[in-house]
């Protein structure tokens, strides 16, 4: 096993260093990378999905491709705009209710990304649950014309019982993110009809075929996306999007670049907005470059055992 350390471009969800390790099985690499706060029982489902891609048991695709959106994160409409257009994606997600910024900053970023995107493109916003529902129903009235339509919001409130009413008060389709972290949520977004797409992440899930059960069970159309893996990670992702029956939104896996370095030969990175199905070649050479100092190995084989503890304690 390898523990990796990769400087991240920017800051991200609080962290510059994303770090990670990656297992070796009869079918190839698995990652484990669960965030550096969560205990051992958050951290078991993320295992279970590294084992999975090292075990090579992933079901088969169904396509050959996935299509992703690019990212534009809270910045002006000059660096929005060209962000689209350097993306290469048919569809966009546009942070909104950034800190610090105001209604009329994320219209007229909406407008930049319409302007790049052409009438053909779609456009989603995402507020990871900074609005109340009374804030919500009117910042989703301005941004939906800002943007001449979105595809969805995803996150707009905190709460699963939040996405519920507004989501009865308004016609933009909701998407519910941070709402679903561990197994269960899913069933209760579905059962409190709190949103119109789940979006689902295959390590705090327990892995592919864990979440293409899930998907089958809430009923709802899934975007897949991202923890911030690496290729390796990223893949796994790609497995479950490849293998839904139906996939009618882009998901949020082009985030490889939001790192400094990858483990993988070639980067899984989209082409024309879309990645290849598939496993990426592991570098050997870039696995040493990328080697964690020895105590964080360490502590990340401490960790490992913890999780492992957690099973036995299930067991038993
Ligand atoms: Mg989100």
């Amino acid at each position: 096993m390898n523990v990796f350390s990769i400087p991240m471009r920017t800051r991200f969800r609080g962290i510059t260093v994303r770090e990670g390790l990656l297992l070796r099985g009869e079918g190839g690499w698995g990652e484990w990378s669960p965030f550096l706060e969560y205990p051992p029982d958050v951290a078991e489902p993320w295992l279970r999905c590294a084992e999975e891609a090292a075990a090579g048991d992933w079901p088969a695709p169904v396509r050959d491709a996935v299509p992703v959106n690019v990212t534009v994160p809270a910045v002006g409409p000059e660096q929005a705009h060209a962000t689209v257009r350097a993306g290469g994606c048919a569809t966009a997600k546009v942070k909104v209710a950034e800190p610090g910024q105001s209604l009329a900053d994320d219209e007229a970023r909406l407008e930049a990304v319409r302007d790049a995107l052409g009438p053909g493109g779609r456009v989603r916003v995402d507020a990871n649950g900074a609005w109340s529902v009374d804030e919500a129903v009117r910042a989703l009235g301005l941004l939906d014309r800002a943007a001449g339509g979105l595809e969805y919001a995803e996150q707009p409130c905190a709460t699963v019982e939040e996405l519920a009413a507004l989501r009865r008060r308004v016609s933009v389709p909701i998407a519910a993110d941070e709402s679903i972290r561990r197994a269960e949520d899913p069933y209760r977004v579905r059962d409190l009809e709190a949103a119109d797409v789940a979006v689902l992440k295959v390590q705090p899930l327990g892995g592919v075929r864990a979440c293409l059960r899930i998907a089958e069970e809430i009923g709802l159309p899934v975007v897949v996306s991202s923890a911030l893996e690496t290729s390796v990670g990223i893949a796994a992702g790609v497995a479950l999007a490849a293998a839904l029956p139906d996939l009618p939104y882009a998901c949020g896996l082009a985030t490889v670049s939001l790192l400094t370095a990858d483990v993988a030969v070639a980067a899984l990175l989209p082409v024309d907005g879309a990645l290849p199905v598939g496993r990426p070649v592991v570098d050997e050479a870039a696995l040493a470059r990328l080697a964690a100092a020895p105590d964080r190995e360490a502590a990340w084989r401490e960790r490992l055992a913890a999780a492992h503890g957690v099973r036995q304690d299930r067991r038993s």
